[in-house]
């Protein structure tokens, strides 16, 4: 599947927030968002009047930035989280926290979404002992998300699981930091997605 290689911190520029989708760098006073706190390009300190559609996409484009997943897939999480049973944008959520690439950047293999991706794409993870390459790979309860062996000496990841204490393990992830393993014990919970996010907007904006 496609991903998004362009610059990331005009991401946050534009949609006037900080996704953190740098790591370290957007916790230091190189954030370009801290910087430059208005939307990239020749008119972005102008003015923006949004329309109640443009609120709506915003809110879109911003989610799908923050998981890293282009429209496309987007579009085929909100049919799947409309049909199943429960409140649409929390089932939408649920399904965006529960991919491979996001279960490994939440349990702290690495420090972002985007780099998580990469481990996940060079076979560096495990699920139940088997290498899964795939990052929009739905986890599921029970299962139990390893580092490779010959992988646990890897830089990023040994960096990424130092800072673990200071950025914190949502609950429904139980990590044994020294075992490289992490297990899921239930669905992800609404409240530990502190990043701002108004999903009724989303399902607004797709049942226009
Ligand atoms: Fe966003 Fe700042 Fe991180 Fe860049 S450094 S991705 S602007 S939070």
């Amino acid at each position: 599947m496609a991903r998004y290689i362009g610059p990331v911190c005009k991401l946050c520029r534009r949609e006037n927030l900080k996704l953190f989708l740098k790591g370290d760098r957007c916790y230091t006073d190189k954030c370009s968002f801290d910087r430059r706190p208005y939307p990239p390009g020749q008119h972005g300190q102008r003015r923006i009047k949004f329309t109640e559609y443009g609120v709506r996409l915003r809110e879109k484009q911003k989610v799908r930035r923050i998981y890293g997943v282009l429209e496309r897939q987007f579009r085929k999480y909100f049919a799947e989280a409309d049909r199943v049973k429960g409140v649409t944008g929390e089932q939408l959520l649920g399904l965006l926290e529960r991919r491979l690439d996001s279960a490994c950047y939440r349990i702290g293999f690495a420090a972002t979404r985007s780099e998580a991706r990469q481990l996940v794409r060079h076979k560096h993870v495990l699920v139940n002992g088997r290498i899964v390459n795939v990052p929009s790979y739905n986890v599921r309860l029970g299962d139990k998300i390893t580092i490779a062996e010959g992988s646990r000496a890897h830089k990023r990841v040994v960096t990424a699981l130092e800072g673990v204490d200071r950025r914190g393990v949502p609950q429904w992830l139980e990590l044994d930091k020294g075992a490289f393993t992490a297990t899921i014990k239930t669905a992800p919970n609404r409240e530990e997605i502190t990043l701002p996010i108004q999903e009724q907007l989303i399902v607004e904006f797709y049942s226009r």
